[in-house]
């Protein structure tokens, strides 16, 4: 395949019950191949119930991947958005496929952790303590996963001191000191990118949990992986996406993890 130029806006579609709506465009068939390839990797419950829209664009290798995004504040109506680039599915380097692999188990935890079901709409923009954690979606509902993750590892200090961070208005600024927080606290998060808030803690978490073999649970980076060995139906949908995949990572956490001796 030529390579795309940077800045292509490829196409949108509409997706119905999981399934491709083609729209005559001479980009339908790279269309039909990336939604394929989500098709047959992530379990089609959660995208028949909320994905509505394929967009394929691409901005150059890195930069904005894509992802799993709400459509608007009800959280019942999602887009995935991808990069052709950094999803290219004609490159078949093993580590180049586990990497948006990755990406795509991430961004289906999204899906899992801020849908309509998960998250409450609301329209307060400052977090009232009483009702939970407040994401840029709406309120945790106190049951959802994110709320018992929060619950869990995000204790109050914690999140404060967090939080303040957050509130850093200069973007190099915010940059810098969550890095300090990350590398205070590292051995609580699988990445480095699982610092940016709870929602990408949860996200990164969730895609160890479905590519890693079950950690022992030495840290409370490990300690977030098992987390989700609680809920049975979750523990069956990491059956079913490693099914899916061709071949499984080898000690993926530990990799992750080497330098910090996990
Ligand atoms: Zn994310």
């Amino acid at each position: 395949m030529v390579p795309l130029e940077v800045g292509t806006e490829v196409g949108n579609w509409q997706i119905t019950n999981a399934s491709l709506q083609l729209n005559d465009s001479y980009q339908d068939s790279l269309a039909v191949s990336y939604w394929d390839k989500m098709t047959s990797l992530l379990p089609t419950d959660l995208l028949e119930k909320y994905v509505t829209s394929l967009r394929l664009y691409t901005d150059g290798p890195q930069e904005d991947l894509g992802g799993l995004n709400q459509l608007d504040a009800s959280n019942k109506y999602w887009q995935l958005d991808l990069d052709t680039a950094d999803f290219n599915l004609y490159n078949q380097d093993s580590v180049f496929v586990l990497d948006y692999t990755h990406t795509l188990i991430h961004e289906f935890g999204h899906l899992l952790t801020l849908n309509a079901t998960q998250i409450e709409p609301t329209k307060d923009i400052r977090q009232d303590d009483t009702k939970g954690y407040l994401t840029s979606e709406g309120y945790a509902i106190q049951s959802s996963y994110l709320g018992k993750f929060v619950d869990q590892f995000w204790p109050a200090d914690f999140l404060l001191e967090w939080d303040k961070i957050d509130q850093t208005k200069n973007e190099d600024r915010r940059a810098k000191k969550l890095f300090a927080f990350y590398d205070e606290y590292s051995s609580r998060f699988v990445t480095e990118y699982a610092a940016e808030n709870p929602e990408e803690d949860i996200a990164e978490s969730w895609a160890f949990f479905v590519l890693a073999e079950k950690p022992a649970p030495h840290h409370d980076g490990a300690q977030k992986v098992l987390f989700f060995y609680q809920f049975d139906e979750l523990v069956s949908l990491r059956e079913q996406i490693r099914s899916n995949i061709d071949t499984l990572p080898v000690s993926y956490l530990e990799v992750y993890k080497t330098e910090k001796a996990f």
